[in-house]
């Protein structure tokens, strides 16, 4: 592929397949979803209207851009806005991913071994958290206690550290529900002053006794089970809890924590393997192995415990149910620092803070267009981030190699229309947002998020669409 076609990402957000099944069964799924679905989803969420509303305007330039221009030869290029929308934008997901993993090993991972941890529940305990999403945090929280006592009870000290980073991960591999915690941790833990004692052998025995007992406590205290449900969990053999860490990264293992992170912070949601999708909506959804699995043999074991599914097969509105259930609210952060890595544990300054803050307030240009000046970090950064996606630089000009300028953001619709029918990249709208007017009523069930000490996803706000459009004659 050469760099031109690398570059030019004009991307038709309604040509997705995900776009198709919401635009044709959205209004019907949300009118019906106080009968078919609040009993086992929990009542609507306005969060899910709002998140899909702007997801449907992901990269359409029709809702606005920022014109960027040659200085050498003036030649100038559109740049959609994107929805940074969570869990329900793979797209923005995506790209939120490997700011994270770049984030990481430039910012945060200190250079020791480091492993990934990953903290599974009963099936019978999913069901709370589905209701009550505060839950989702609180395991988050549980799973760093977890391994806080442990390596204080490896390195018998009371007051060691380790590094935490954490993703919570509502999801399992065929979009069902099933809230888990993905971490990446030290293989050791930091003292006071700051030494790092590495444990690279731990007991996962007893570290699999801490988190049973962390999430039962935790549980109990909130009121959502009673002692008796613990002892049944606990007196059973297998109590479904799990632990595994089996994963390690060595020292200096850049690239795999970029590829963990993409991973344990990848959207739930995957395009690619929504392997079909009828007229009516209907949706075929494979697993991640797309590997076929060979029908047992007579006597096989697997016919006793059954097959593993790799493939699931929605009616529309069961698809759109399964994947919404996903979007997080606002301010529910599925991204989490503990220990030594929390802003406080790596002694995060506030100089970083107000960075980011001028980053966010530069691109939140739909509020402040007249006003904006195009400032080196912003367009540094922005720069960095596109070339890392996309392994070219959105500010070379492809005519002459000349940089290229941000010279102004258009947000007006009508402004976009006009320019965009004048330089002949103007696309009929066939589709419509689904209307407002039918929304049921809203009821709130969740309390409000208790957000932690720690200072999760700053950085995942700011991030501009990369879909890149040549602009041949529309001059300003
Ligand atoms: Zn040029
Ligand atoms: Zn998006």
């Amino acid at each position: 592929m050469d760099t031109t076609t690398k570059f030019y990402q004009p991307r038709h957000p309604e040509d997705s397949p995900f776009f198709k099944v919401l635009e044709a069964n959205f209004d019907t799924f949300e009118v019906n979803f106080p009968t078919l679905f609040q009993a086992k989803y929990g009542f609507w969420r306005p969060v899910i209207r709002k998140s899909l509303e702007k997801f449907m305007r992901c990269g359409d330039l029709r809702e606005g851009f920022a014109i960027v221009r040659c200085k050498d030869c003036g030649d100038e290029k559109f740049v959609a806005f994107s929805c940074k929308q969570r869990s329900c934008c793979p797209s923005c997901d995506k790209k939120r991913s490997i700011i994270l993993g770049r984030r990481l090993t430039t910012e945060i991972i200190q250079p020791v071994a480091h492993r990934q941890w990953v903290f599974t529940i009963p099936k019978r305990l999913r069901i709370y958290y589905r209701m009550d999403r505060r839950l989702l945090g609180k395991l988050s929280r549980c799973a760093y206690e977890t391994m806080r006592e442990l390596f204080r009870s490896e390195t018998a000290s009371d007051t060691v550290l380790p590094g935490m980073f954490s993703a919570i991960q509502s999801f399992g591999d065929l979009l069902n529900f099933h809230p888990h915690i993905h971490s990446i941790v030290t293989e050791g833990a930091y003292t006071d002053d700051d030494k790092f004692i590495p444990r690279p052998y731990v007991n996962l025995r007893t570290a699999l006794t801490i988190w049973e007992n962390n999430v039962c406590d935790m549980m109990l205290r909130e009121e959502k089970i009673s002692q008796e449900v613990v002892n049944q969990i606990k007196s059973q053999k297998h109590s479904g809890f799990s632990i595994d860490n089996s994963v390690r990264i060595s020292t200096g293992d850049n690239d795999g924590i970029h590829r963990l992170a993409e991973y344990i912070a990848r959207s739930p949601l995957s395009l690619a393997r929504m392997i079909s999708v009828d007229p009516d909506g209907s949706v075929v959804y494979r697993a991640s192995n797309k590997s076929c699995v060979p029908y047992p043999a007579m006597g096989d074991d697997t016919f006793k415990t059954g097959v593993k599914r790799n493939f699931q097969a929605f009616k529309p509105l069961d698809f759109l149910a399964e994947v919404t259930q996903h979007i997080p609210n606002k301010g529910e952060h599925q991204i989490r620092f503990y220990g030594r890595y929390s802003n406080k544990g790596r002694g995060y300054r506030q100089k970083k803070a107000d960075e980011l803050a001028e980053l966010n307030r530069l691109l939140d240009i739909r509020h402040r267009v007249e006003e904006i000046k195009v400032r080196s970090k912003f367009k540094l950064y922005w720069a960095a981030m596109i070339r890392l996606i996309f392994e070219v630089d959105p500010l070379k000009c492809q005519k002459c190699g000349g940089d290229m300028k941000i010279v102004g953001f258009i947000d007006s619709e009508a402004k976009a229309r006009d320019i965009l029918k004048s330089s002949g990249l103007w696309r009929d709208r066939k589709t419509r947002l689904p209307p407002k007017a039918l929304s049921p009523p809203q009821k709130q069930v969740n309390s409000p998020i208790v957000i932690e000490s720690t200072k999760p996803e700053e950085f995942g706000d700011f991030i501009p669409d990369y879909d890149v459009c040549e602009v041949s004659e529309w001059t300003e």
